[in-house]
């Protein structure tokens, strides 16, 4: 499937839109989710365009997880979380709705579900 530039995210890395950057470097981007699942839910993007997981280039792809993994990292000491939910949907059958890849980082407590 073709990637669409006019999507949310795509919005977001032009500035067209706002979001709260948690971190940026020349080929990723991570920024709070609008609504979080759970307290410092992030999402971690690659700056080109990528639609998901079934087009995006390998280097971009490493780049975007070795960032999730910092981003984890800082969440499991930040919001002194017992563990780190990753999730990635890919395409509408996927449960994809913003169709730039990204990568959710999600901090866990034992016992606390996911808000819907
Ligand atoms: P998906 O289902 O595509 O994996 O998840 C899309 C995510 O994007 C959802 O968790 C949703 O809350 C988030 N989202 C949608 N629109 C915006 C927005 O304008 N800004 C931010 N920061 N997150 C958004």
């Amino acid at each position: 499937m073709a990637y669409d530039p006019g999507n949310i995210f795509a919005k977001i890395l032009r500035s067209e839109l706002p979001a709260y950057k948690v971190y940026e470097d020349d080929r990723v981007l991570a920024f709070l989710d609008i609504m979080p699942r759970a307290a410092g839910h992030v999402l971690v993007i690659p700056k080109a365009p990528a639609r998901n997981l079934l087009d995006v280039a390998a280097g971009d792809l490493a780049a975007v997880m070795a960032v999730a993994q910092h981003i984890a990292q800082a969440q499991m000491q930040v919001f002194e979380a017992e563990g780190i939910t990753l999730t990635q949907h890919n395409e509408k059958a996927g449960g994809q709705e913003v169709f730039h890849l990204h990568v959710h980082v999600i901090p866990r407590h034992a016992g606390v579900e996911l808000r819907p």
